[in-house]
């Protein structure tokens, strides 16, 4: 998606050769109008794959998600990255390995909100290593439901999620693939859609 690479270049800070901040229109403050048009893409790219629902990941993943559960006309479930001290039947959860946080959560899916048999499209802001997604995916599955492509907005194309996902047939949709990057450089790789 070349308007999301023209605002990685122009905004994004390789804060060194593996963490990329892109605060300013996705982590912390949320370009909207960017997130429309990331929305419209990822509905774009899945439109043919019968999705029924949009599950993401808390926070980060919510606001393209959103955008793209309107642009197809369906749910979003949001996975919660702390189980809820309130409910504490009726969840399923599976370990996730932060290495930008350097810990450990819980993921967390309310399986009521992702019914056996249907189509999954899973949206996430990063992949690097592939945990998260992996253990995204793991709950949808464990749910019944199917994972029909998991949308990446920002892929870091040089760490291994990419092949993991991969290797475990999932679809991936990234938007933008960053091939390399160090201060003042940020290199991009051909996107999915
Ligand atoms: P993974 O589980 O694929 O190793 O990492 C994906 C998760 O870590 C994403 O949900 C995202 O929140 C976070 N993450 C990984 N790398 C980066 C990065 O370079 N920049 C930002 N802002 N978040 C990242």
């Amino acid at each position: 998606m070349k308007l999301l690479e023209e605002r990685i270049l122009r905004d994004g800070v390789a804060l060194n050769s593996d963490v990329l901040l892109v605060d300013s229109f996705l982590n912390n403050q949320v370009d909207t109008s960017l997130m429309g048009e990331v929305g419209r893409a990822f509905a774009e790219a899945a439109r043919d794959l019968r999705i029924d629902r949009v599950v993401t990941i808390e926070s980060s993943g919510i606001a393209p998600a959103q955008m793209t559960a309107i642009a197809l006309g369906v749910p979003l479930v949001i996975l919660k990255k702390s189980a809820s001290r309130i409910l504490k039947d009726d969840v399923l959860q599976t370990e996730v390995f932060s290495f930008t946080k350097n810990s450990a959560y819980q993921l967390t899916l309310r399986p009521k909100y992702v019914r056996k048999g249907e189509r999954v499209l899973l949206i996430d802001d990063f992949l690097a290593r592939g945990e998260a997604a992996c253990g995204a995916a793991r709950l949808i599955e464990e749910a019944g439901a199917q994972v029909a492509a998991i949308g990446i907005v920002i892929e870091k194309a040089f760490q291994p999620g990419r092949a993991l996902l991969d290797g475990k047939g999932y679809r991936v949709i990234s938007l933008a693939r960053v091939s390399k990057m160090g201060e003042g450089n940020i290199e991009f790789t051909q996107a999915d859609a």
